[in-house]
């Protein structure tokens, strides 16, 4: 097939569940990762799915990293999947500004980060599928996540932005909302609440990182082309 895929935080969790997902259906996949190293390289062993460390919140790293994923693998990158993300909880009343700041910039600034890193060639090419992983909780709001939820809405607006910017260019730019998905995300939830919130969830579970990966593999497919500007929700039927 030949596409160029990068994963933003694709050595684990929901990332690495879309990077194995995109080598499976044929597609040259690279996987960013930043400070699990151990994990990334043992990622990379068993997938064969060549790794890059950089920080997504820097501006001049993902440029570079960028540069060395194309050198890699060949050519620019079709696909961009920005799925790295953190949470810092917290009520706002008690929140610290670096924690706000450091959701804003590792989940938001990040976007901006990576796709100004890629547009450029895929506006020569004429090609691109750019896929932003949003949150249920940037549709709907949550407690304790002032940050995260405004980032995660922040990540929408820019989809819409960019994907209107980009139409003329066949690159699409589409932005997927999951719902709560068993990783290490989500392991971090004290169980009581992870009870009470699965509680809410229609389909009776949280989700699988192959739910997630589907959704990717969907939007970035070349016959996709005419879906752009969306948010998919990937959340058990949970009501927003
Ligand atoms: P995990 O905490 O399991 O993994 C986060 C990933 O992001 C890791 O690969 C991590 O890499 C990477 N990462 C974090 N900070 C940086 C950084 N500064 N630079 C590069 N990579 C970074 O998260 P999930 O897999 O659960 O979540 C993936 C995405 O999906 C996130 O954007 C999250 O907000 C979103 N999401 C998750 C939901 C869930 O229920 N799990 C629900 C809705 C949305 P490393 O370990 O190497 O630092």
């Amino acid at each position: 097939m030949g596409r160029i895929a990068l994963v933003t935080g694709g050595t684990r969790g929901i990332g690495g569940g879309i990077s194995r997902a995109l080598k499976e259906a044929g597609y040259s996949v690279a996987a960013n990762y930043h400070s699990g190293i151990e994990m990334a390289r043992e990622f990379c062993d068993r997938t064969g799915i060549p790794v890059f460390s950089w920080d997504v919140s820097n501006y001049e790293s993902c440029r570079k990293g960028t540069v060395a994923v194309s050198e890699a693998l060949g050519g620019t990158v079709d696909i961009l999947v920005n799925n790295a993300g953190i949470t810092l909880d917290g009520m706002l009343h008690k929140m610290l500004p670096e924690d706000w700041i450091k959701v804003i910039t590792t989940n938001l600034n990040s976007v901006f980060n990576m796709c100004r890193a890629v547009v450029n060639p895929m506006r020569e090419k004429k090609f691109g599928r750019i896929i932003n992983l949003s949150s249920v909780n940037g549709l709907k709001g949550q407690v304790g996540q002032t940050n995260y939820s405004a980032a995660k809405a922040g990540i929408v607006g820019f989809t819409k932005s960019l994907a209107l910017e980009s139409a003329s260019k066949n690159i699409t730019v589409n932005a997927i909302a999951p719902g709560y998905i068993s990783t290490d995300m989500t392991e971090a939830i004290p169980a009581d609440v992870r009870e009470k919130i699965c509680s809410g969830i229609p389909v009776g579970r949280f989700g699988r990182v192959d739910e997630i990966a589907q959704a990717v593999l969907f939007l970035a497919d070349d016959r996709s082309s005419f879906m752009t500007g969306t948010v998919l929700s990937v959340n058990g039927g949970q009501y927003l």
